[in-house]
């Protein structure tokens, strides 16, 4: 699939978003982030998440229980040698993270979001 990359995303961003490469634990400021509003697909702008649905992990990423409606396709990946479920946006095809099974009610998931993929914008 031909992948429309931005060409303001910086060198990071298109490692993580197009590499499948994580950000450091610890290194977004998103984390911290609690405002209202949406958190956009950097690559594309497509709104992904909604701020009620972000809550503190303490993974060291941003982290969320649940994605607005059809914006991520998945797959399966190897790369840690286990398998693991990636989501990428469904627009772009720009990697996001990984979901893992343990996260809050009520969905029990957890988006392992690298924040250098997102913009929040404030409503
Ligand atoms: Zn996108």
């Amino acid at each position: 699939m031909p992948k429309e990359i931005n060409t303001k995303l910086s060198n990071d961003q298109k490692k993580v978003m197009f590499e499948e490469a994580t950000e450091p634990p610890g290194s977004s400021k998103l984390n911290s982030e609690k405002r209202e509003g949406f958190y956009h697909c950097a690559n594309c702008d497509t709104k992904l998440f909604e701020s009620n649905l972000k809550y503190e992990s303490g993974s060291g990423w941003p982290s969320f229980f649940e994605a607005l409606p059809a914006v991520f396709e998945t797959k399966t990946d190897y790369l840690l040698g286990y398998a693991r479920t990636e989501y990428h946006c469904k627009n772009c095809g720009a990697h996001h993270g990984h979901i893992f099974d343990d996260g809050p009610r009520p969905t029990g998931k957890r988006y392992c979001n690298n924040g250098i993929c997102l913009i929040f914008k404030s409503k």
